[in-house]
């Protein structure tokens, strides 16, 4: 996709703060944190979002693998505990249709949802 940011940030066509990557995967710091500690998991495959991602085994296999990374990037990050929040669709919050896990935590005042 070569106008999507996340697939730029991915070719490193744009900087980004990467705190992790592998062969399959991608972890940046948020550039807008909501908290002390906010970074994105994406897959390096472009996907829109959960409302659009075919629920078949390899795409499952691949979110499990992305939300696996979460508490090992986390706990690398220096959080004991965390949040992750997933904004499916324009309805959901979403803004950059490249699908990504947030991930964030590190103050003591989280809302109880
Ligand atoms: P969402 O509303 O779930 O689509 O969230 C998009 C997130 O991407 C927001 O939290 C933004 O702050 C973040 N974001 C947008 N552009 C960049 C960028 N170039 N580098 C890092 N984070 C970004
Ligand atoms: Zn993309």
């Amino acid at each position: 996709m070569s106008d999507c940011i996340f697939c730029k940030i991915i070719n490193k066509e744009i900087p980004a703060t990467i705190i992790y990557e592998d062969d399959r995967f991608v972890a940046f710091k948020d550039i807008n944190p909501i908290d002390k500690v906010h970074f994105l998991i994406i897959p390096k495959m472009h996907e829109e979002n959960l409302l659009t991602a075919k629920n078949d085994l390899a795409t499952r296999e691949m979110f499990g693998e992305m939300l696996m990374l979460a508490p090992k990037l986390a706990k690398k990050e220096g959080l004991e505990g965390f949040r992750t929040m997933i904004n499916s669709g324009v309805k959901g919050g979403q803004e950059v249709f490249h699908i990504h896990f947030h991930v964030y935590g590190g103050s003591d005042h989280l809302r109880k949802i």
